[in-house]
């Protein structure tokens, strides 16, 4: 059996659970909380970092900061999870799609203007695989039209576009610990990140249920009030300290899956070489994390006998994103503006290899045979 992701365990992840557990300060904003805030204003170089209980949530925190309201537009492509949409969807917002890049599955930049109207408020990129949209004409694109940018990386810890890490670029940026992600925490994880200092405040008061206890915490108000909209967007002390173990690693961790992805590229550029699949392109600017192995076959159909193949072995070979605008939801929320070029054929041709910390050369080569074997047929 080979599964197709393992949370990574690479140091003292355990020790520190413990030792938060025993600490009696395991709700949010504890000793570990700090130390992944300072680790992520450190490394990323962002105003403020704030860990929440996922990036669902962080995703919907900037729905709130950016006041998002009925009928206001959020652009976006459809190829993402459903959360990338959600959270602007709960605040009454319309999504509107545009079509994606058929090299990195990233929104199209070039069709992002002509689906600006008068009632467009943000435009959300997704970094597919934690490789970065391109976000100098995005962020062109924002400023002329006045509009907010926040980035989903939530699959792009250690990643940057142009020296800048990912998550940095936009207004705010929203980050996943999930297990399925590069980094976790335990049970479930995210973050928000702040780039422009005029959200610093108003974020505390929204992730503390609308409180300015944080403020009233550091001295800086005399009272403990209710002062906004808002909810319980904390992480607890616990999930962080399995972070802490983690982002301590991170190095290590980037490094083993990238060279597990350089693996896989080695392993098969000779059946992309012949015209039987396509790999993964990186961009001349960005720096991926290997977040993962994806290769697009011919069609549908071929995915489908493919997966197959993993199935028989006991492989967890997947794939993932079913377009969310021939989703039910994405039929009654959202609209898309211009041609379905590439979003729904490439999505039907892409499938996730095993991808985790860790993972052997062996595991690596077992996988890669069930590919060569049937292309080889
Ligand atoms: C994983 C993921 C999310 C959701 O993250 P959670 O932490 O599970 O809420 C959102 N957007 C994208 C692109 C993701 O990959």
């Amino acid at each position: 059996m080979i599964p197709f992701n393992k949370p990574p365990l690479a140091g003292n992840e355990e020790k520190y659970v413990l030792e938060s557990m025993r600490s009696a300060k395991i709700s949010g904003d504890g000793e570990f909380t700090k130390r992944c805030h300072k680790w992520f204003e450190d490394r990323l170089g962002c105003k403020k970092a704030l860990l929440t209980t996922s990036c669902t949530h962080a995703l919907e925190m900037a729905a709130i900061l950016l006041d998002i309201q009925k009928d206001d537009e959020v652009i976006m492509p459809s190829y993402t999870f459903v959360s990338t949409a959600n959270a602007f969807v709960l605040r009454g917002a319309k999504i509107v799609f545009v079509d994606i890049r058929k090299d990195t599955m990233n929104i199209d930049e070039t069709k992002i203007e002509a689906a600006i109207t008068s009632k467009t408020r943000a435009i959300v990129p997704v970094h597919y695989a934690g490789v970065g949209c391109e976000m100098d004409t995005i962020m062109d694109i924002a400023k002329r039209h006045n509009l907010f940018v926040v980035e989903d990386a939530a699959q792009g810890m250690m990643s940057s576009y142009k020296g800048k890490a990912l998550g940095t670029i936009g207004h705010l940026g929203a980050f996943s610990f999930h297990e399925t992600k590069n980094y976790t925490s335990a049970g479930e994880g995210g973050l928000l990140i702040i780039n422009d200092e005029k959200f610093k405040e108003r974020a505390e008061i929204i992730r503390e249920k609308g409180t300015n206890r944080s403020l009233f915490f550091r001295g800086m108000v005399d009272k403990y009030s209710w002062v906004d909209l808002g909810s319980s967007y904390l992480m607890n002390d616990v999930s962080a300290a399995y972070l802490w173990g983690n982002l301590e690693c991170a190095d290590e961790i980037n490094e083993n899956r990238l060279n597990t992805w350089q693996k896989y590229y080695d392993t098969l550029k000779a059946l992309e070489e012949k015209g039987l699949v396509e790999l993964p392109i990186i961009p001349d600017g960005c720096i991926q994390n290997a977040h993962m192995f994806y290769l697009k076959v011919k069609d549908l159909d071929e995915r489908t006998a493919l997966l197959d193949e993993f199935k028989k072995e006991n492989i967890w070979a997947v794939f993932h994103y079913v377009p969310l605008h021939s989703a039910p939801a994405g039929l009654k929320f959202a609209r898309f503006e211009g041609e379905d070029v590439y979003t729904t054929k490439e999505s039907e041709r892409l499938l996730r290899l095993p991808m985790y910390y860790g993972i052997s050369d062996g595991e690596i080569e077992t996988v890669c045979n069930i590919i060569k074997t049937f292309y080889g047929r």
